[in-house]
């Protein structure tokens, strides 16, 4: 998680809330979850710790909509996020066909895929539990691949 980097005490407070995180939190939450561990901890340490770990690769800036950024730690692997309009909470998994077809368009472009994204903006169907939900995530993440 350090790479290299300079790290205060107060910054390594805050890399590890956002290691030991994975619900994606946001600064304000971020900032509430350092502070328990640290009361000296100002929310403007917190975005600055942040954004210069956006910069040096360790954190990775997600946009969920509701304008406020979201971070995960870059080392997660490749993943998708669903968003769920209606409560917020993100579902992480992954599609190994859905990688293959952006593999392949690119190539056709004439290009090799380097990164690419994939939020999905959702509404749960009536008649899904969250249970489903979980059971078919964790099954996609078993087969998550990592760098
Ligand atoms: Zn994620």
């Amino acid at each position: 998680m350090e790479r290299g980097l300079k790290m205060t005490g107060q910054r390594r407070v805050i890399a590890r809330v956002l290691s030991e995180s994975h619900d994606h939190p946001d600064v304000e939450e971020l900032y509430r979850r350092a502070s328990v561990l640290d009361d000296r901890i100002s929310v403007a340490t917190v975005y600055r710790t942040v954004r210069l770990l956006e910069e040096n690769g360790i954190l990775e800036r997600r946009d969920f909509g509701g304008g406020r950024a979201r971070y995960e730690t870059a080392d997660e692997g490749d993943h998708y996020h669903l968003i769920d309009v209606e409560s917020g909470q993100v579902v992480e998994f992954t599609h190994a066909d859905h990688a293959e077809l952006l593999r392949r368009i690119t190539a056709e472009l004439g290009f090799e895929l380097v990164s690419h994204r994939l939020e999905l903006f959702a509404r749960r169907l009536p008649d899904v539990s969250q249970e489903q939900t979980d059971q078919q995530a964790q099954t996609e993440r078993k087969g998550r691949s990592r760098p």
